[in-house]
């Protein structure tokens, strides 16, 4: 019978890469957790209750350029509900 060696080249490698693809992760470089448990965006420090929050913040917010552009004055939006709101509200305009 084979001992068992529990440090087979094998599973150590399993182990690094599920360790490495965490930490690889590039999200989990911009967020820390405080100390009332909430998830904080390390470069402009905005906190949310849900790391879903948090990472759409990152993803789609944080750092992001403005990707909605209003035709009427073009002021620029990061979320397509923001420029319907600002088109209806500034040139009452319902914008679809
Ligand atoms: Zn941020
Ligand atoms: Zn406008």
């Amino acid at each position: 019978m084979k001992a068992v060696n529990t440090f087979d080249e094998e599973s150590v490698a399993d182990f690094m890469y599920l360790h490495i693809s965490f930490r690889l992760d590039p999200l989990y470089a911009e967020m820390y957790i405080d100390s009332e448990g909430k998830h904080v965006c390390i470069r402009c420090q905005k906190k949310y209750i849900h790391m879903r929050h948090l990472k759409r913040h990152i993803k789609f917010e944080c750092g992001v350029e403005p990707q909605f552009t209003c035709g009427y004055c073009l002021r620029k939006f990061k979320h397509n509900s923001h420029l319907k709101g600002h088109v209806f509200r500034k040139h009452g305009v319902t914008y679809t």
